[in-house]
């Protein structure tokens, strides 16, 4: 298919690398210039890159980004034509995203988001999944893309209902890796080794997906990003304020949104999420020991 992909940071680039190796006809467009892609055409704005595609694709930060992306001054929206599909794997505000598709709609333009759980390592290895929103048949017309990007899609419903999925999943990946970080930390003060305590948690109902992707990083102690802290702090005040104005109090997810709130002000926000870690020990004084 031809398809132009726009955001080409940790996730996208190796998104659409992927795309281009399946074959596809892939033209990239990322904001700060000089980030081209092998097999795939770059080009100077977000709206040459859409001329004629089928299909665009967006990955960049916030809601902001996508808005600017489509809207800004060389934008998608000055490349529109009846059937083309825009697909968002980004991460924003769900309430966003019903707006930016109700905005194309006149043109003809079909609005899916599709952001994905699985991190870079998952981005890379074409494993990803995906959970989607929008209309049933343009999301099958999108299979051979999924299919080289990812290992499994899930279907939410309706537009936006993928970006209200990806917030109620980090919501918990934040939650659980807090949880690891807090027992670690307690597991210190306490002289029990993270060695000695991993196998006991993956042997027993605690372990979890997240713990066996982090561990090996925390162990290392390399807090390089694969997602990086300040991604996830927005991902926390999408949450929050999505409970907000649904009117449902999460305590917990304030309690953690604070803690990025604070690391953030300390500098980690280019780190890895994982680095809220260092936070917690700061305030026990250890640290949690790595692997020799
Ligand atoms: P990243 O490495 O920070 O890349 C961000 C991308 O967005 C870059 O291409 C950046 O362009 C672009 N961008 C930022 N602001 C922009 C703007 N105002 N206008 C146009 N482009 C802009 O982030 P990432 O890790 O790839 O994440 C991308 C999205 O996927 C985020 O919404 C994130 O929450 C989500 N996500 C990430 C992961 C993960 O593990 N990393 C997992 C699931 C979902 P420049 O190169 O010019 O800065």
């Amino acid at each position: 298919m031809k398809v132009a992909f726009l955001g080409l940071g940790i996730m996208g680039r190796p998104m659409a690398t992927n795309l281009a190796k399946a074959g596809h006809d892939v033209t990239v467009w990322n904001r700060t210039a000089g980030k081209d892609l092998e097999g795939a055409r770059t080009a100077a704005t977000p709206a040459e890159a859409a001329r004629g595609a089928e299909v665009v694709w967006i990955c960049v930060s916030d809601t902001k980004a996508v808005e600017n992306v489509l809207f800004g001054a060389g934008g998608v929206a000055e490349s529109l034509t009846t059937g083309m599909i825009i697909v968002d794997s980004s991460t924003i505000a769900p309430t966003a995203t019903a707006d930016f598709a109700e905005r194309v709609r006149p043109q003809g333009v079909h609005y899916v988001d599709a952001p994905v759980t699985g991190s870079k390592i998952a981005a890379e290895n074409g494993t990803l999944i995906f959970m989607v929103g929008g209309d049933e048949v343009v999301i099958d017309k999108l299979s051979p893309l999924f299919a080289a990007m990812g290992k499994k899609i899930f279907r939410m419903g309706e537009t936006s209902k993928g970006h209200a999925a990806k917030l109620v999943m980090n919501l918990q990946i934040a939650m659980i890796y807090e949880g690891f970080a807090e027992a670690l930390t307690l597991g210190a003060k306490l002289g029990v080794d993270a060695e000695k305590l991993l196998p006991l948690i993956n042997a027993s109902m605690v372990k979890s997906g997240v713990v066996e992707y982090k561990a090996p990083f925390v162990l290392k102690r390399d807090f390089s990003p694969n997602f990086p802290l300040r991604l996830m702090y927005k991902d926390l005040r999408l949450a929050r304020e999505a409970a907000r104005q649904a009117r449902v109090k999460l305590p917990g997810l304030e309690t953690v949104e604070e803690l990025y709130e604070i690391a953030a002000e300390d500098g980690q926000g280019d780190l890895d999420y994982a680095a809220t870690l260092t936070l917690l020990e700061k305030w026990a004084g250890v640290e949690v020991k790595g692997a020799a």
